[in-house]
Order: structure tokens, then sequence, then C-alpha cells
């Protein structure tokens, strides 16, 4: 699997032969309740950056949401890259946008036009893997090509390698970074549903929420509807965002429709 560590013998005719897999530190996958089983997209993930922009188009809060459950259900760290800074007045970040550092994400603004906040998020990169993902437009591959202009050919190369088969394989590719590390190209993981999730835990995929579960009166509460939700009276006293909340039950939805349906 993409990001295997492995030993390797060379072989008389100079060809490769693996010849062991060494253990994985983190994993990220894909379950599926249907066929009951868990499917490795990469291995030894260090990192999850998400890269969304300002404007053009406008962040799109919900699939933000998701790859953050995603990130937190595989226990690998998550940083926001709000790229664009160049389109929104000062340093206007949007309100809901807010609410993720205040709950202990990095929010790394950045704007591939001038150059702004690559040095950090370079330093971020720097020597671990990193699945680099977003919604198309936001300006992944500028901020790439701005951070690092020999990396071009690589992309271009990758792009090609993989051709039509990129949106049939689930097998991610690693592109190498020059000042060590590797980004993790995994078609389709902002498509990521979360249907192999048990709806009850679910709530700990928002890292906001844990702390409040335990108080809710019930122990099976499922934060929808149930009298005496700690998760609920948060969302209604202001500690926890609406939209936060919102997210969680879609996904939690889908969660239910997916145990309903095997899906
Ligand atoms: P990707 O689909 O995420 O790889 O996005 P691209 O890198 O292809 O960028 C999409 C569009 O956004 C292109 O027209 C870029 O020129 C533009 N773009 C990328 N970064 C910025 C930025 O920081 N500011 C502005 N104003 N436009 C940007
Ligand atoms: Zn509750």
């Amino acid at each position: 699997m993409v990001g295997d560590l492995v030993t390797f013998e060379v072989l008389e005719d100079g060809t490769c032969c693996i010849t062991e897999v060494l253990p994985r530190h983190s994993r990220l996958s894909r379950h599926s309740l249907a066929k009951r089983r868990e499917q490795v997209l990469a291995a030894n993930v260090d990192q999850v950056a998400a890269v969304f922009s300002l404007n053009r188009p406008e962040p799109d809060v919900r699939l933000l949401d998701r790859l953050l459950a995603v990130a937190e259900l595989h226990e690998l760290p998550a940083v926001i890259v709000m790229n664009k800074t160049d389109l929104v007045d000062g340093d206007s970040v949007p309100r809901d946008f807010m609410a993720y550092a205040e709950i202990g994400y990095p929010v790394l603004p950045t704007c591939a036009r001038t150059g702004a906040g690559l040095t950090e998020l370079r330093e971020l990169l720097n020597g671990r893997i990193t699945v680099f993902t977003g919604p198309s437009g936001v300006g992944k591959s500028s901020i790439l090509n701005a951070m690092m202009p020999d990396l071009d050919l690589r992309v271009g190369e990758v792009a090609e390698r993989t051709g039509k088969g990129k949106h049939t394989t689930s097998a991610g590719l690693l592109i190498p970074l020059p000042g060590g590390g590797y980004l993790v190209d995994t078609p389709g993981i902002q498509y990521f549903e979360l249907t192999g999730v048990d709806p009850a835990d679910l709530a700990h995929a928002f890292r906001e929420f844990r702390p409040l579960v335990e108080r809710c009166r019930f122990a099976d509460c499922i934060h929808r509807a149930e009298p005496g939700c700690a998760v609920m009276e948060a969302v209604a006293g202001g500690e926890v965002a609406e939209h936060r909340h919102v997210s969680y039950l879609t996904l939690l939805e889908a969660a239910e429709d997916a145990r309903e349906y095997g899906g």
C-alpha cells in the first residue's frame, strides 16, 4: 500500500523483490459495511491538510466537517488551509472558520498569488506524509507550484501515470516533496462516506462534543432530540457552533441509512 515501509532485495537481474512490509503506525481507510471489511487507502499517514478557499469558491463547511471527522476517526491530526486571502478584505476570516481555531484545529491562511503563508505551510509538510485534499478550484495545484517550483513536472507525471485509472482505483499515490516528506494523492478522499461508522461513535469524530457526551442524561444519547442532551444544550448556549451540529446530524443520518440498507 502507498506509504508502507518495506525491506527489499535486489535480484540478479536488477529487479527488486519486497521481503517484508514493516508495521504501520497509521492508516487511512474506507470502511464498507456491505463488504464488511476495511479498505486501506494509504499507510503511515501523519496528517490531513484540508484545503479550502475564502472565496471563489466559498468554503464548504459541510465538506470540511466530513474531512475533519474522517481524520478524527483515524486519529490523524488535521490542519485547515484557507487559501485566496487576497480575495477578502483585510484578514477577515469568516466566523464559521474562527470556530475551528477555537476547537483546536490549526487554521493556516495562505495566498498562492502573493506567497503569503507558504513558508509556514512548507514547514508543516516537511518530513511528513500528508493527505492534501480539498474541493477542486481552491488552489491546491497553485499552492504546490508556488511552494516548490520543481514539483510542477512531478505532479504532471503523476497525473499522467494514473490517467484514466485515477477515478477507478482507490489506491493513492505519493508525491515526494523536495524538502522531504510526501503528499498523498488519494482520489476520492473528499467523497469519503462515513458509512461504516457506528452511529454511536460518530460524536467522537467531533472533537468539541467529546467532553460533553458524558454529561448527556442518557448513556445512549445520539445528540439529536434527546432530553437532557449536553451537546444540544451547548449548541443552544452558543458554546458549540450550530453549523457543526448540523454537519454531525447530516453524517449521523448517512451512518444510520447505511446500517439500515447495508450500504
Ligand atoms: P485546485 O483545483 O485546487 O488545484 O485549484 P487550482 O490551483 O487549479 O486553482 C484554481 C483557480 O484559482 C486558478 O484560476 C488559480 O489561478 C486560482 N487561485 C489559486 N490560488 C489563488 C489565490 O491565492 N488567490 C487567487 N485570487 N486566486 C487563486
Ligand atoms: Zn447528547
